[in-house]
């Protein structure tokens, strides 16, 4: 009778601990509760949280503030700063933002600054001169690469456009 009632008890602590750990909880602790209270530790392990749901939702939830703490350098004095610095906080240099390999879209015109353009540059002018950092785009609508000195498409002079046709002189 002794020994059956220990083993029984035992039994229990393993059903226990193995309910336990199947809802994520420490299965160790569960045994010894199912050994030390035999059906009653049952009951207590049967009425355990699962937490492997919980557990999967905060290891699965997106970490916001990843962005916030990445840093970049910054061109002028090298020092580690945060990526969405727009100024320095070691040098006090304006950094440029972080979304730069963005390249400038030549200026889209409106009808009546096109026609404006058309009788100040020519018929052939399609929209405002520009430059990024591979290529200036003519008035006539035109890419030429930077080294190239008269457009292409219509011989404009580079230097000209770009000083003459751009938004501002208008
Ligand atoms: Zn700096
Ligand atoms: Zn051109």
């Amino acid at each position: 009778m002794g020994i059956l009632f220990i083993l029984l008890w035992i039994t229990c602590g393993f059903i226990a601990a193995g309910i336990a750990s199947g809802r994520n909880h420490n299965a160790g602790v569960w045994f010894v509760i199912g050994a030390l209270f035999g059906v009653f530790g049952l009951i207590g392990a049967f009425l355990l949280p699962d937490k492997s749901k919980s557990a999967e939702k905060s290891a699965t939830a997106p970490n916001t503030s990843d962005i916030e703490n990445q840093t970049r350098t910054c061109p002028f004095c090298a020092e580690e700063i945060k990526a969405k610095a727009v100024v320095c906080r070691f040098c006090g240099k304006d950094v440029p933002p972080v979304e730069t390999p963005k390249q400038e879209a030549p200026i889209t015109l409106k009808e009546s600054e096109l026609s404006k353009l058309k009788s100040e540059v020519g018929e052939d002018a399609v929209q405002l001169s520009s430059k990024d950092a591979q290529a200036w785009h003519c008035v006539c609508g035109s890419t030429n690469s930077l080294e190239i000195k008269n457009c292409g498409e219509c011989k404009r002079n580079r230097d000209f456009v770009l000083a003459n046709y751009k938004l501002r002189s208008l």
